[in-house]
C-alpha cells in the first residue's frame, strides 16, 4: 500500500491531522489499532463497552493505572466531553521555554467551535453535580458548569461507554468523517509497529510485517503507543511523561442521587486551581467499585446504596515527570508535593460533601473506614501519603514522551528523521492542569495545517 501520508490513530490527535491533509489534497491513509464502533454499537453496557473501547497500563512499582480510548475516535469517544482552553499561563510557561506557538490560541477558538464545545446549562446538570455545586455554593469556593462538546445531548450519561445517539462530538462524529469526506482511508484493528526509516530517509509505518509506504507519517497514537513506536523505530523518546494523577471521593446522601444519569461530568471547583480540581464524576456500578475502601461484606454495604452516592474526582496536576520505555514500561514515581497535594484534595472534597449534607464519605484507602466528620478525615490521611495506601489512583489525562523541543520541534517534525511528526499529548511539553482534548486537538490541527502550507 502507497498513501501521501499516514496518520497512526485517529482520537484527538489523528481526527484533525488526517482532515488537515486529506482537505489539502493528500491521499491520506489513517491506520487505527482499534476497532471501530458507530453509535448504534455503543450498547451503554458497562463491563461489555470498557473492555471493547479501553486500554489500559499499570504504573510499575505503583498501584496507579492509566487508561485511554482505543477505537476509532480514541479517547475522544470516551471522554467525558468537558472542554477547557488551554489556559493562558500554560501557554505562556510553554512559550518561556524557548517554543513560540505561534496562532495556538487561534486553534483553540477553532476546534472549540468545530466541537460544538458549549455551555452546560442547568438541565444538563446532573444530581450528582449539583451535589458539588451546593457544597462548593455553602463554603464559597470558585465552581462552575464547565462546557462540553455535545450537540443535542439526551442526558444519558453513557458519555464513558461510546455515546448512543451521537450526540457528543468526538473526532468518530466530526474529524474522522470530514477527512473521509475529503478522500480519507480509514482503517481499523490496525497496529503500527513501528516507522521504517533507512539511512536517515523515510520509507513508511511497519503493519504485521508489511511495509505501508509513504514519504509523510504523522503519529497521534497516544502517549501510551507513540513513544513506543519511536523507540522501537530508533527513535530516542519516552522522557518527559507526565499526568493529572486524580483519586475518587464518593458519598452517600439521604435523598436519591441516581448520579449514573445525566451528563458523567460537568461541573467543576476551581478554587484550589491550578494545584488540583474537584470535578463530578459518574457512579456507574464497576467504575463506583473501584476507588471505595475494603473488600466483602463492608464493600457490599456501600455498593448495595448505590442510588444515593454522589461521587467526584480530585485531579491534581502534578509536578513529577517520569519516563516510558520500549516495551511500555512506565516509571513514574509521584512527588512529595503531588502526594500532599492530592491529601488536600481528598480533604477538601470531604469537606465539600459534609457541606452539601452528605451523611458518610468514603476516601479511596484500602483499610475499612466511613467519614462522618472532617476530623475522621484528617485522622485516615497521614501526611506522606503513600500511593501504595491507596486503594485506586489512576488517570486518563497523560502527557509526553516526544515532546516539543526536545523529540520534536515545535512544527512536530521529528528531529533527525525528515517527513516523520507527532501531532498527539505525547508531543505537549507537560500537563496542562485542565482536562487537555481542546489543547491536544488545537496543537494537532497547528501542526497538520503547517505540514499542509
Ligand atoms: C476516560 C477518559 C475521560 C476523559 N475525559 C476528558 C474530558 O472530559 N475532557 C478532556 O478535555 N479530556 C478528557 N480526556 C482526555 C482526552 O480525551 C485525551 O487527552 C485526548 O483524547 C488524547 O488525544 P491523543 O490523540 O493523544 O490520544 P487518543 O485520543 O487516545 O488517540 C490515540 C489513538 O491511537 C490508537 N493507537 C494506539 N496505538 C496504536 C498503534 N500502534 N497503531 C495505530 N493506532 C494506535 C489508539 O487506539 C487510539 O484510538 C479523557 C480521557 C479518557 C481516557
Ligand atoms: S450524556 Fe449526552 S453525550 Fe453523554 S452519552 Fe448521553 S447523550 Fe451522549
Amino acid at each position: 500500500m502507497r498513501a501521501d501520508a499516514v496518520v497512526v490513530g485517529s482520537g484527538a490527535g489523528g481526527g484533525p491531522a488526517a482532515t488537515a491533509l486529506a482537505e489539502s489534497g493528500r491521499r491520506v491513509v489513517v491506520l487505527e489499532a482499534g476497532p471501530r464502533l458507530e453509535s448504534a454499537d455503543f450498547s451503554g453496557a458497562e463491563g461489555a463497552m470498557l473492555a471493547r473501547l479501553f486500554r489500559n497500563v499499570a504504573i510499575q512499582g505503583s498501584n496507579q493505572a492509566l487508561y485511554a480510548g482505543s477505537c476509532v475516535g480514541g479517547s475522544t469517544v470516551v471522554n467525558d466531553a468537558l472542554c477547557f482552553p488551554t489556559p493562558a499561563a500554560v501557554l505562556e510557561r510553554w512559550r518561556a521555554s524557548g517554543l513560540e506557538l505561534a496562532g495556538f490560541e487561534s486553534h483553540v477558538e477553532r476546534v472549540w467551535r468545530e466541537v460544538n464545545a458549549t455551555p452546560t446549562d442547568r438541565a444538563h446538570t446532573s444530581r450528582n453535580a449539583r451535589h458539588l455545586a451546593v457544597g462548593a455554593a455553602r463554603l464559597d469556593w470558585e465552581a462552575e458548569s464547565i462546557p462540553r462538546n455535545v450537540r443535542g445531548c439526551a442526558n444519558l450519561g453513557l458519555c464513558n461507554f461510546g455515546c448512543p445517539t451521537g450526540a457528543k462530538q468526538s473526532t468518530l462524529q466530526t474529524y474522522i468523517p470530514r477527512a473521509e469526506r475529503a478522500g480519507a482511508q480509514v482503517l481499523a484493528e490496525t497496529r503500527v509497529e513501528r516507522v521504517v526509516v533507512e539511512a536517515g530517509v523515510l520509507r513508511g509505518v511497519e503493519v504485521d510485517g508489511l511495509l505501508v509506504e509513504t514519504p509523510l507519517v504523522v503519529l497521534a497514537a497516544g502517549v501510551l503507543a507513540t513513544p513506543r513506536i519511536l523507540l522501537r523505530s530508533g527513535v530516542a523518546a519516552g522522557s518527559g511523561f507526565q499526568a493529572h494523577s486524580s483519586l475518587y471521593v464518593t458519598a452517600r446522601f439521604p435523598e436519591p442521587v441516581h448520579g449514573y444519569y445525566g451528563p458523567t461530568m460537568s461541573f467543576g471547583v476551581s478554587q484550589f486551581a491550578p494545584e488540583f480540581m474537584l470535578e463530578n464524576v459518574t457512579v456507574h456500578p464497576v467504575v463506583t467499585a473501584t476507588g471505595l475502601p475494603s473488600f466483602g461484606a463492608e464493600h457490599e454495604r456501600i455498593m448495595r446504596r448505590l442510588p444515593y452516592l454522589a461521587r467526584c474526582v480530585v485531579l491534581r496536576r502534578d509536578a513529577a515527570r517520569g519516563s516510558i520505555d520500549v516495551d511500555g514500561k512506565i516509571d513514574y514515581p509521584l512527588l512529595a508535593e503531588d502526594q500532599s497535594a492530592l491529601r488536600r484534595g481528598l480533604l477538601a472534597a470531604t469537606e465539600l460533601y459534609l457541606a452539601a449534607g452528605a451523611e458518610a464519605v468514603w476516601l479511596p484507602l484500602q483499610q475499612p473506614h466511613t467519614i462522618r466528620d472532617l476530623g475522621d478525615a484528617e485522622a485516615l490521611l497521614p501526611q506522606a501519603m503513600e500511593p501504595s495506601r491507596l486503594a485506586s489512583l489512576y488517570a486518563v489525562h497523560l502527557f509526553g514522551g516526544a515532546r516539543m523541543g526536545d523529540v520534536c520541534d515545535e512544527d512536530g517534525s521529528v528531529r533527525g528523521v525528515s517527513g516523520l511528526y507527532v501531532a498527539d499529548a505525547s508531543g505537549l511539553p507537560g500537563n496542562t492542569g485542565v482536562n487537555p482534548q481542546i489543547t491536544v486537538l488545537a496543537n494537532a490541527q497547528r501542526i497538520a495545517e503547517g505540514i499542509a502550507a
